[in-house]
This record gives structure tokens, C-alpha cells and sequence, in this order.
């Protein structure tokens, strides 16, 4: 695919979905994609449909018409994926994807499963919005779509810091920049500012935190008890496992987060030498080679143990153990 607008032909309404637990990236590519199509292509019906996300994108333009419902009843000619690697990934959405005329599935992520009628997938770009620009009329993207596509750039690349950050993100960055976006406010207001309850909970998670592997690894991990003490939501978990990935001698940051008895959200991040994405994948998750997630099974130390048997086996492979 080279454009948007080949997938546009005999279509009058399109649902655009994103993934659960939606985050900046995602948030960020199905309201850019929304305040552009209205641009590009102002006759078509266009609804997103995406989880409850964080109060701090409300502010971006359309964020106020994306809906939860996930059967309203309606059917669409055409239902287009965003920073989706797989169709689980979807989740109660995925009954908008099943009913459309046509699938098109827009990702960056390395495990993408292709499970979509056209695939776009582009494992080397930092995000989806990058990746959704260079499909777009750049005519057509306004201040609005603008704002939407830097905050998914800024939120994969960790404000430009991580190594999925290329020339290439900064050169789309700059010209959404020519748009007249505010960015630095939006980088403040998305990315850095935390309401006080987020920050205790990191400063709580990095005082728990435990080095193993001789430090090569550490992990923490938050049990449902102590997210009901402090009445948090996953979205208030956002930026733990990036903050213990900065330890000095650290290669491998996991957090855990009870999803229900015995079962964990799994977070990884790497520094330079081990594939997390292939460690997520054994366990049936995905995501990037320096950032990927899964859901296990079992205590803390059954889902550690697990995951430690599939890093070492990468360090030894590496010769670092
Ligand atoms: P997270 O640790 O949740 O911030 O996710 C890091 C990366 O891995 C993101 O790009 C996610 O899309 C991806 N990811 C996280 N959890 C899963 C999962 N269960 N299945 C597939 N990909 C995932
Ligand atoms: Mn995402
Ligand atoms: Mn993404």
C-alpha cells in the first residue's frame, strides 16, 4: 500500500479501531487518521472505537465522539486496525473488524500476525502515526491530525530516545512541527506530567524493584491489593518498566501487574542485547525487540522463573553470561 486513498475506493463508512489498553501511539494514530480522512475525505462516515485511555489525550481534536461500544449494531464497508499485532489485540472490538466489507490492518510491530485482508506493516518505524503519515497526503493533515500523529511518535519513542527513533521520525516530526502544534506542551502534558497518586505508585514500584541475574535483570511487581489501595488503573502503571530499563548495568526491565488471580500483565525493555519480542512471543504476546508485553499465567515467581530461563538463554547466546 502506498496511500490511504487506494483503500478509500467504494467505501462510505469506516470504522477505525486500536488496541486494548490503548496508549499514546495508538490513541494518537485513530484520531490522526479520523481529522485526516475528515480533510481528505469529507463525504465518508468515519467512527473510532477504542478503550477508556488516559484523560490526558482528551484534549486532541475527535476525542470526544470515539466510542466504547463495542455492538452498536452498525457495519462498516471497511474497518482499518491501527497498532494492532494481532486480532486478540483487538479485543471486544474485533466484531467490527469481522463484519466489514474489507480489513486493513496499519501497524509497526515486529510479531505482527497479518491478520487482516491488506496488510501495511512496518517493523522499522518508531510507531504507528510515523507509519500513518507517510500513507497520507501530507495537503490534508491539519494542525488537529498534526498534534495526534507527534503525540504517538513521542509516546513510542520516549520523547526521541529510544532506538526505533530514525532520521526519518525526526524528519515526519519536523513537518508535523511546521503545522503550528504547540509541542512542548504536548509532550509535557501526555507524556511527563503524572497526578500525584502515579507518581507514589512509581516511587513505590522502584523502591519494591529487585535486581537478579547478577543485575543484569531486575523486575517489580504490583499485585491487585496494592492497585485497589491506591485505586490505580493500568494507564496509571505507564512508564514504571522504562524507569527501572535506566537502572546503570540493567539489560532486561520487567513489570508485572495483577489482571486477575494468578494472572499478570507482562512488560519488558531491553537495552542492547535481548529480543523481547521473542521472549513475549513464547508466552503468546509480541511487540518490539527492545519493548515488548504478554499475559502469564501463574505466581510472580512462576511468571519470573519462565521468563528468566528465555533472557538467559539469549545473554548466554550472547556470551554475557
Ligand atoms: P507495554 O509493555 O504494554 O508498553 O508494551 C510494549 C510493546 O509490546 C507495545 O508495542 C505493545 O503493543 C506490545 N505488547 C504488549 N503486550 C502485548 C501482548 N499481550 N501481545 C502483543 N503485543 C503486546
Ligand atoms: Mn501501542
Ligand atoms: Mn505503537
Amino acid at each position: 500500500m502506498k496511500a490511504i486513498s487506494e483503500i478509500l475506493t467504494q467505501v462510505s463508512s469506516v470504522a477505525v479501531i486500536g488496541h486494548v489498553r490503548p496508549d499514546g501511539d495508538c490513541v494518537g494514530a485513530c484520531l490522526g487518521l479520523m481529522n485526516y480522512l475528515k480533510l481528505a475525505a469529507p463525504a465518508l462516515k468515519v467512527q473510532v472505537y477504542l478503550e477508556s485511555f488516559s484523560e490526558s489525550f482528551l484534549f486532541l481534536k475527535g476525542a470526544e465522539t470515539v466510542s466504547a461500544d463495542s455492538c452498536d449494531g452498525q457495519t462498516y464497508d471497511l474497518c482499518i486496525a491501527l497498532d494492532a499485532s494481532d486480532r486478540e489485540r483487538l479485543g471486544a472490538f474485533a466484531g467490527y473488524f469481522d463484519h466489514a466489507g474489507k480489513t486493513v490492518c496499519i501497524d509497526h510491530h515486529i510479531t505482527n500476525t497479518g491478520y487482516a485482508d491488506i496488510m501495511h506493516v512496518c517493523p522499522q518505524s518508531s510507531s504507528t502515526c510515523q507509519v500513518l503519515y507517510t500513507l497520507m497526503d501530507d495537503a490534508y493533515v491539519d494542525q488537529s491530525a498534526a498534534e495526534c500523529l507527534y503525540m504517538g511518535i513521542v509516546h513510542d519513542t520516549g520523547v526521541f530516545r529510544h532506538s526505533n527513533t530514525t532520521r526519518e521520525t525526526m524528519e515526519i516530526a519536523g513537518r508535523l512541527m511546521d503545522k503550528g502544534i504547540d509541542f512542548s506542551a504536548l509532550i509535557d502534558r501526555t507524556f511527563f506530567e503524572k497526578t500525584y497518586r502515579q507518581n507514589q505508585i512509581l516511587g513505590r514500584m522502584l523502591t519494591e524493584s529487585v535486581l537478579f541475574m547478577d543485575g543484569l535483570c531486575v523486575f517489580s511487581a504490583m499485585r491487585h491489593k496494592i492497585m485497589e489501595f491506591y485505586q490505580a488503573a493500568p494507564k496509571d502503571l505507564d512508564g514504571i518498566v522504562d524507569q527501572l530499563r535506566v537502572i546503570k548495568g540493567v539489560e532486561c526491565a520487567i513489570f508485572l501487574y495483577e489482571t486477575a488471580p494468578q494472572e499478570f500483565k507482562v512488560s519488558m525493555r531491553s537495552n542492547k542485547t535481548v529480543d523481547v519480542s521473542r521472549v513475549a512471543a513464547v508466552f503468546g504476546g509480541g511487540g518490539h525487540i527492545r519493548a515488548a508485553g504478554c499475559t502469564m499465567a501463574g505466581t510472580v515467581y512462576d511468571v519470573l522463573n519462565n521468563l528468566s530461563e528465555h533472557i538467559e538463554k539469549q545473554l548466554i547466546e550472547q556470551g554475557l553470561r
